[in-house]
């Protein structure tokens, strides 16, 4: 028998399980137009779990994060937050929306990194990562703008802070939009693709700093992405996706080297 010393420390999945998730699926329906691409899709993420959302073009996953980010409206099902309803609950036995404030409230505790960086380019760089600390926050100017040197130091990019966007090269940019979304200490980070508009040498650079953030903080993530050695390293789950559905899900060690499912096996025989 192990003595207690010896016992692994319980992964955030397995402490996760006795907890409220920090994100939940239920029954998720979305729709655009006739074309259902998501249908009654459960899952769970826990506290500090990292998860990621592979399989082919078309699947659903960058819709997921968008529904999370509430950029896409929910047209079935429910989301919850911190166990707390992000766009409809149940009332009466009826489907009705939450209010305004009670979702924005919700959305201040998720960060999103985009494919596209997003940044806002009549700004600089470091009004770009106080915009949202100070005016969704109510932090002070001078606090939002202590924590941006630090992040930018974090990043990379200190000399960078009174540049606009534009004179940024791709991985610049994509790294204050890193800096950006954690300005706001989010409990959760959404990362859709963030690679994927890069030039390859670069794509190393912003991997890096996305490998520490998972080494340094607690931070929830929930990821898309095609860097399947990236996914391997950070993630503590991975979930495959066919066609708005979880084919099949578990520890990257396992879907990577032995995935049960030959929708799975077919997927990664083609990317990696
Ligand atoms: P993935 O991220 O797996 O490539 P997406 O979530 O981007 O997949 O897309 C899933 C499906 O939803 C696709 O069929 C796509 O055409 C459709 N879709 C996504 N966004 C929109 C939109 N804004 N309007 C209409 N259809 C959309």
């Amino acid at each position: 028998m192990p003595t207690p010393t010896e016992q692994p420390s319980p992964t955030p999945a397995a402490t996760a399980a006795a907890e409220t998730p920090v994100i939940e699926f239920r029954d998720v329906e979305k729709r655009f137009g006739d074309n259902v691409v998501l249908k009654d899709l459960d899952f769970t993420v826990g506290r500090g779990e990292r998860v990621t959302l592979i399989g082919p073009s078309g699947s659903g996953k960058t819709t997921i994060l968008r529904l999370v980010m509430t950029l896409e409206e929910l047209t079935g099902g429910y989301i919850f937050v911190d166990g707390e309803p992000l766009t409809h609950e149940e009332r009466d036995g009826r489907r009705v929306p939450v209010s305004k404030k009670h979702q924005k409230n919700l959305r201040t505790r998720i960060g999103m990194v985009f494919q596209q960086f997003n940044l806002f380019p009549n700004m600089t760089v470091l009004e770009n990562i106080v915009e949202a600390p100070i005016h969704v926050l109510g932090r002070s100017k001078q606090e939002a703008v202590a924590k941006a040197h630090d992040l930018l130091e974090q990043v990379g990019l200190s000399d960078k802070a009174h540049a606009h966007p534009t004179s940024l090269s791709g991985g610049q940019q994509q790294r204050v939009a890193i800096a950006r979304a954690l300005a706001m200490d989010p409990e959760i980070l959404l990362l859709d693709e963030v690679t994927s508009a890069l030039d390859p040498e670069v794509v190393g650079e912003v991997l890096n700093i996305l490998r520490r953030v998972a080494e340094t903080t607690d931070v929830t993530m929930l990821i898309v992405t095609h860097e399947m050695s990236f996914a391997r390293d950070v993630s503590h789950k991975v979930m495959m996706f066919d066609g708005g559905h979880v084919v099949e899900s578990g520890p990257p060690e396992k879907i990577f080297s032995e995935p049960d499912h030959d929708r799975t096996k077919a997927f990664l025989g083609a990317v990696l």
